[in-house]
């Protein structure tokens, strides 16, 4: 029988279609797209397409949207370009939020705190950002306010509305990592009034290595690479031509089934979700609220049951799933954000992530059901 991948969230497999479209420029469209002659304008013209395309699906102008090697780098381009920028030192400090993604909070980690103050607002048990906090720590010194718009781990979508008022009435500026949200929820950047915000391609279909920072027109951000003149000097480095062009095509890909998807996958995430806890009896639990989430992803805690074990034990049964965020698996750290959302230590470590995809079928969330509840009531019985 053929594995389930129910780890979207972590990445999701190429699009036969965006790997055609990367092919030519992994071989005979080879141009530098800084070169002047025709090799070079193919290429240029290829990012530039590809551009345009990302800057559509997110409602951005194209100059707006910068191309980074990944989701964190364009993190680390949003906290560190806006906070290092020269002009910045009446606005020195960074406010973000107990559950983001280590892209930022290690960003936010690496400033220099002679210079830089950083406040980390707590975050509600449902999973949410606590916008009271929010307002109390951001203040007339925040140069920047950064809330992903929706949690990786949880899939919980953060109130970006409030959160952006409440750094407007502070004059600060609003990065959001939208790294989870792409493809899942509409994205409008100028009716989310945000100033900065990071995707990745590898989520939506796209290949890995390759993200992108929109920055709206007349931010002051400073480079974190620096070189040539690349990416409007916001960015140095010959562009991953292949890797950018598959990003504008997988971006193509979510158009026109937008709606179909997002309702599909939320279906069987919620049948995933009911089952699983009906199996249970009363010892599987949801880790935050059920809405407002993501359609695709779910984060349950196995009574009685180690985290580790079942991930282990599902492996072998052919399902793939995690404990948490990907880069945060195999680190003795239980999960920061359902720490930070006030669940207890064991709790925590009987936590399971399944998330769900465009190729996921009902057929395998019943063999899922299935294969998690009897693994994890063998998992249980050994314990006990
Ligand atoms: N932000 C969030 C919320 C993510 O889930 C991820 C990836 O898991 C990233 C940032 C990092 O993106 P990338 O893998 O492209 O570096």
């Amino acid at each position: 029988m053929l594995p389930i991948y129910l780890d979207h969230a972590a990445t999701t497999p190429l699009d036969p279609e965006v790997l055609e479209a990367m092919l030519p420029y992994l071989s005979s469209d080879f141009g530098n797209p800084s070169s002047v002659h025709s090799f070079g304008q193919r290429a240029r013209g290829a990012i530039d397409e590809a551009r345009a395309k990302v800057a559509a699906l997110i409602g951005a102008r194209d100059a707006e949207v910068v191309f980074t090697g990944s989701g964190t780098e364009a993190d680390n381009l949003a906290i560190f370009g806006v906070l290092h920028q020269a002009s910045a030192p009446a606005r020195p400090d960074l406010v973000t939020s107990a559950i983001e993604h280590h892209a930022v909070l290690n960003s936010a980690r690496a400033l220099d705190r002679s210079k830089h103050n950083v406040t980390v607002a707590r975050v509600l048990a449902d999973g949410q950002v606590d916008l009271d906090d929010l307002e109390a720590v951001t203040s007339d010194t925040t140069a920047l306010v950064s809330i992903m718009f929706a949690n990786n781990e949880t899939g919980l979508v953060q109130p970006l509305a409030n959160v952006a008022r409440v750094a407007r009435a502070k004059g600060a500026l609003i990065h959001t990592d939208a790294v989870q949200a792409l493809g899942k929820l509409p994205i409008d950047v100028k009716t989310m009034d945000v100033d900065l915000m990071t995707v990745s391609a590898h989520k939506i279909h796209g290949p890995k290595g390759v993200g992108a920072l929109y920055v709206k027109s007349g931010t002051r951000m400073q480079a974190l690479i620096r070189g040539g003149s690349q990416e409007r000097n916001r960015r140095a480095g010959t562009e991953n031509v292949a890797a950018i062009v598959g990003f504008g095509r997988a971006v193509e890909l979510l158009k026109g089934r937008f709606r179909e998807d997002t309702q599909r996958i939320a279906s069987l995430r919620d049948r995933l979700e009911a089952e699983l806890m009906a199996g249970g009896r009363g010892m599987v639990l949801r880790n935050g609220s059920a809405e407002p989430r993501i359609c695709s992803t779910t984060s349950l805690s196995f009574e009685g049951v180690s985290g580790e074990d079942l991930l282990i034990a599902l492996d072998l049964g052919g399902i793939a799933v995690s404990t948490g965020a990907a880069c945060a698996a195999g680190s003795p750290e239980p999960s920061h954000v359902l720490r930070a959302m006030g669940l207890p230590r064991e709790r925590v470590d009987q936590s399971i992530r399944f998330s769900l995809g465009r190729n996921t079928t009902a057929e395998e969330i019943d063999r899922a059901v299935g294969t998690v509840t009897a693994a994890a009531e063998r998992l249980r019985k050994k314990r006990g």
